[in-house]
């Protein structure tokens, strides 16, 4: 047995602005073959959803986080 590996990806609100990260598992063993789909994550500070494209079954294991480290605008990235 090996260790999953937790999947990190930051994302930012369109609407709110909110940086927010989705984490999950990817569970594709063997094959990187399966591609990708489109899931709807909802933004956690206001809810407007926003496509997201994650391994096939990722979904499942899908958690969003808020990203709250502080961020000064200008920031290099
Ligand atoms: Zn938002």
């Amino acid at each position: 047995m090996t260790a999953r590996e937790r999947k990190r990806d930051p994302h930012q609100c369109a609407a709110c602005g909110t940086r927010f990260a989705v984490t999950y598992f990817d569970d594709r063993r063997g094959s990187r073959d399966f591609g990708s789909a489109l899931v709807e994550v909802p933004c956690p500070a206001c809810g407007k959803p926003r496509s997201v494209a994650l391994p096939v079954g990722a979904e499942k294991t899908l958690v969003v986080e808020i990203d709250e480290a502080e961020a000064d605008e200008g920031g290099g990235g």
